[in-house]
Order: structure tokens, then sequence, then C-alpha cells
């Protein structure tokens, strides 16, 4: 699982960034909201801590650009939120931050706080064997595939690509993402691979082709 943490505030940043590394999250950090939202879009974290108080574009301000985009509304916010901040917590709840944690904090309580958020966000979809949309039926388990009732074959990597991308359905996925999550690979460079492999599944997928979208400078995205 992947954590954005947004906090202009190094130390806290890397208190915070070395008690979520020690709990096994993958980290990425931004120091303010413009950055924040550039890594949301980038990088595709599972969930954003996301502190209040920021330079440049305040934490409320990120909060509302995340909840308002079709594509990113499902990501689960955090926020980090001090003493006296209570209108700005329950504005930023009524926005559709997901919790709160108020400093000074233990990390104990905000590791417990990460991990219930994101059972929560657990899309059911994710638990689901099958998927169902438009003219594209796939189940997970029998690795049945069908564009508008013919079946298709499809190959162990290109299943994985569209199960991430319909795990992921909405988001845009960068192709160093579907690289770690497809082929395993830690490292950018063979971004070429991920485009001939959805060259060859929107082959397959006919007139349902248009389902994974190109979204420019960043990957693809399932629609
Ligand atoms: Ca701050």
């Amino acid at each position: 699982m992947r954590i954005l943490i947004v906090e202009d505030e190094p130390d806290i940043l890397n208190l915070l960034a070395f008690n979520l590394e020690n709990s096994g999250f993958e980290v990425i950090k931004a120091e303010d909201g413009y950055k924040a939202l550039e890594k949301v879009r980038r990088e595709s974290p599972d969930l954003v801590l996301l502190d209040l108080m920021l330079p440049k574009m305040d934490g409320l301000s990120v909060c509302r650009r995340i909840k308002e985009n079709p594509g990113t509304r499902h990501l689960p916010v955090l926020m980090l939120t001090a003493k006296g901040e209570e209108a700005d917590k329950i504005t930023g709840l009524e926005l559709g931050a997901d919790d709160y944690v108020t400093k000074p904090f233990s990390p104990r309580e905000l590791i417990l706080r990460i991990k219930a958020v994101l059972r929560r966000a657990k899309p059911a979809r994710k638990e689901a064997t099958e998927w169902k949309h438009k003219g594209v039926y796939i189940n997970f388990e029998t690795y049945e595939f069908r564009i508008n009732g013919e079946k298709e074959e499809l190959t162990a990597t290109e299943f994985r690509l569209i199960k991430e991308l319909i795990d992921n359905q909405g988001r845009p996925l960068t192709r160093e993402h579907l690289l770690s999550k497809v082929w395993g690979y830690e490292f950018d460079g063979y971004a070429r691979t991920v485009d001939t492999h959805v060259r060859r599944l929107r082959k397959k997928m006919g007139p349902c082709a248009e389902l994974i979208e190109t979204v420019r400078g960043i990957g693809y995205r399932m629609n």
C-alpha cells in the first residue's frame, strides 16, 4: 500500500515517513498542496495523509480537489489536524475526508487509523469474482473473458493488466505503476512494454477497446 504524506514541516514529515515505512507502507512525500495534487495524479497512492496547514494551497483545498474529481473521489484522505482546528476538521469531513487524527498523535494510533480507513475504502469489487461492464465480461477465477458474448483468450499478462485496471477503475495509472504491479519491475525503463500490451489487449476487446483510455503524459485508465 502506498501512502502520500502531505506535510510542510520536515521533522513531522520524516517522523511520519519513518513510522509508516516501519509498518510496511510505501511512502511518497509532498511538501505543499500543489505537489500533493500532482503526486495524487502521477503516482496513484492508496491513501493521502493530509496536513491542513500547508503553504501555497491549504489542506482543505487539496481535499476538495481530490473529492471533486471523479477519478480520485474514492481515494481515502486522512486529515492531520492541530488543536484549535475543529471547524476545519468538520469542513474537511463535509468535503469527503475519511477521517482525521489530531496532533500530537501516537504513531500507533495513526497506523491503526490508516489501516481502518484503508479497510473501509477497499472497494467491494476487489472481492468480486466477476466484472461486467458494457460489453465486457471477465471472471477472475475461471479466467473467462468475453466481449459481447464472444470468448477471447487472454495471456496471463494481459489478464493481470486488465485486472489491475479494473481494480482501479476510474483512476489513471502510470506506466510505472503498471510495470511494478503487472510485471513486478521495481524500476522505470520498459514503459513501451506497457503500451504494447495495452494495444494487444484493446485489439482483443474490439468494440469495447475505448474503455481503456489513454491518459496523456500519465498512462491508462479503465473507464
Ligand atoms: Ca503544516
